[in-house]
């Protein structure tokens, strides 16, 4: 059993003020409690963003150079705790390599724009790549020079918990980074309305983006959010049919579905759907559902009940709205009655219009979507409310740029290309605002002063 029970606020770890509910964290492969986490109220909100607020000026005033020898201690006791956090690693290498380089001061003429911290921010932060998402967003705020206060999801609490850890044994300042737990609905406003707070961000479902942009909008807060996506997937007449459509199915499935930017719509040439739906079928029969611990899984559960019960139900909504099912469904799969499992799932004959093509599933569940030619693939993949990613495979890299040049998203992976930490990361229309990762998320924690007139004034 792991419990978060304290709170980590101005440099030590306390208890919630009013005491705090307990929410039992569910393993999800067993349905049994592994730990328990404190939920705190709007007291600890305050509590902590009045610990940022005292802790921000002196904060950002320190030199660079000293703020970079403690992300250097931080990224340290990182590797030094290797096993647990491998993926975070990047995050705070890249965001290092981006301080040690960037422009804080530019000449332009006779005017000087200097970048200074935000200030106080709010970070919130989900479940489904619990670790990665908090160092995406505590890492650049932390070197730019921000004071922080971070909620993470409540159902994956134990990462951030190891986090706080490492910043508190690095001796990064009292006050500079604060972290609690508790239920968004609850205490997502406080965080997002309070005069103290210059800035949010949350990494989140659209639901919680909007309440977000609402509640820091009474002081027009500075907001970024990275929300949900449905992502097309264009596989071209010229592509390599059969591994174009292995790496989509196979990248769908990814952790069990639950990534924002998973290829969930798979535009195929109508006269080869048959073959798609072979193809994708074969994959998802060697998908081995089950116990994340065991070395022989490829799938592992859903994250949570709640998770759980609106991907069956999306599946059903599939069903009942004439999609064809070509393997999966919402039973359980075989010989696994407990947990939160869902079979690897494949719709084919989708259009536009379904709910299963147009709502994110957040589960591993495969739209094929028949096209007729390029200009029908490209309507139907802008045929959409979000706009986070896309994926387009073809023959060769000019054809499969020009097509990425005609989507609506954020981003565009060609032939398969995975993400790369230094690119920008996020989307457009209702996939959210701002960006993160590399020299554009260390942006989002900046502003610019401009001082006209830096230069002597020259004589006349
Ligand atoms: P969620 O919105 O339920 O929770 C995310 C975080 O927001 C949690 O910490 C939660 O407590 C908090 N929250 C909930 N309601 C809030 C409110 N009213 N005000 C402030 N905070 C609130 O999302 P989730 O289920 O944890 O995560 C899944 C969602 O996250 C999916 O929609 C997914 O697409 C999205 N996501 C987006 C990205 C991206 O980079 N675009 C990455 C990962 C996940």
């Amino acid at each position: 059993m792991t419990d978060c029970l304290d709170f980590y606020i101005d440099g030590a770890w306390v208890k919630p003020v009013r005491g705090g509910k307990a929410l039992d964290v569910v393993n999800p492969a067993t349905e049994t409690v592994s730990g328990r986490v404190a939920l705190g109220g709007a007291d600890d909100a305050v509590r902590a963003i009045e610990a940022a607020s005292r802790a921000c000026p002196a904060w950002a005033a320190t030199p660079l150079s000293q703020r970079i020898e403690l992300l250097a201690a931080v990224t340290a006791g990182f590797e030094r705790r290797l096993d647990e956090i491998a993926d975070a690693i990047t995050d705070f290498k890249t965001a290092l390599s981006v301080a040690k380089s960037y422009a804080f001061e530019r000449k332009q003429g006779s005017t000087l724009v200097v970048k200074e911290p935000v200030g106080v921010v709010s970070l919130i932060t989900p479940w489904n790549w619990p670790m990665n998402q908090v160092a995406c967003k505590v890492v650049p705020a932390l070197v730019t020079g921000c004071a922080m206060v971070l909620k993470p999801s409540e159902f994956a609490p134990f990462s951030a918990r190891l986090l706080a850890e490492i910043i508190h044994e690095a001796g990064v300042p009292a006050g500079v980074f604060n972290m609690i737990f508790g239920e968004g609905p609850e205490i997502g406003p406080v965080m997002s309305s309070h005069p103290l707070v210059d800035m949010v961000s949350l990494t989140g479902s659209n639901g919680a983006g909007s309440s977000v942009m609402r509640e820091a909008a009474a002081t027009i807060k500075k907001v970024s959010l990275e929300l949900g996506g449905k992502s097309a997937n264009l596989i071209l007449a010229s592509a390599d049919f059969k591994r174009a459509v292995g790496h989509g199915v196979k990248l769908m499935m990814n952790n069990t579905g639950q990534s924002c930017n998973a290829p969930s719509r798979m535009f195929v040439p109508a006269e080869r759907l048959e073959e798609a739906e072979i193809l994708a079928a074969e994959i998802c029969a060697g998908i081995k559902v089950g116990d994340p611990r065991d070395p022989e899984t490829v799938m592992g559960p859903i994250a949570n009940v709640r998770q759980f019960e609106r991907v069956r139900s999306l599946i059903r909504q599939g069903m009942d709205e004439g999609a064809r099912l070509v393997c999966g469904g919402s039973e359980r799969p075989d010989g696994l009655d407990k947990g939160y499992f869902v079979r690897p799932t494949v719709f084919s004959g989708v259009t536009d219009q379904m709910s299963i093509a147009r709502q994110e599933i957040f589960g591993p569940v495969l739209c094929l979507r028949p096209y007729k030619d390029l200009d029908d693939a490209v309507r139907g993949a802008n045929d959409c409310d979000y706009g986070l990613s896309g994926y387009v495979y073809a023959g060769d890299l000019d054809e499969a740029r020009a097509v990425a040049r005609r989507l609506r998203t954020g981003m565009v992976h060609l032939n398969g290309a995975l993400s790369h930490p230094g690119g920008p990361f996020g989307g457009i229309k209702q996939s959210g605002v701002g960006r993160e990762w590399g020299e554009a998320g260390f942006e989002e924690f900046l502003e610019s002063k401009t001082l006209f007139g830096s230069d002597p004034a020259p004589k006349s």
